[in-house]
């Protein structure tokens, strides 16, 4: 059944926070706590290794989205430091905060479509587990 559904597809689904088998079952209990299997199909999600990726993604993302505007403000408007820190701080914390999950749920849900770890059923036996 997992072969028939993308890269893209698990994808997106992913970073909707939902099974990437299904599309139906949430994929976390808590924040950034995956769960153990899908409620709904069933899907063992124990072998997720997304570890500090997500964060990576996440700061390269708002970064890339924040630095530009910061540098075009600056050399254009000069405003004062401590206005500066009263928007972009905020705004850095809650993009990052808010990006977290979808991006962690996006890279479970690549490792799930490439089978990576221990997603591949057909593994070699000699790889100990993690
Ligand atoms: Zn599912």
């Amino acid at each position: 059944m997992s072969d028939a559904i993308s890269l893209s597809h698990a994808l997106a689904r992913g970073f909707a926070m939902k099974c990437p088998n299904c599309g139906r079952g949430h994929l976390f209990g808590r924040f950034l706590k995956v769960v153990d299997h899908c409620e709904v199909c069933g899907e063992d999600y124990t072998p997720q290794r997304a570890d500090d990726f997500p964060a990576y993604l996440v700061i390269v993302i708002v970064g890339h989205l924040t630095v530009p505007v910061i540098l075009w403000i600056e050399t254009d408007y000069s405003p004062p430091v401590w206005l500066q820190l009263a928007v972009y701080l905020p705004f850095v914390l809650f993009a990052s905060l808010a990006l977290l999950q979808p991006v962690k749920g996006a890279v479970v849900g690549m490792q799930w479509a490439l089978r990576m770890h221990g997603f591949d059923e057909n593994a070699p036996a000699d790889i100990p587990p993690v």
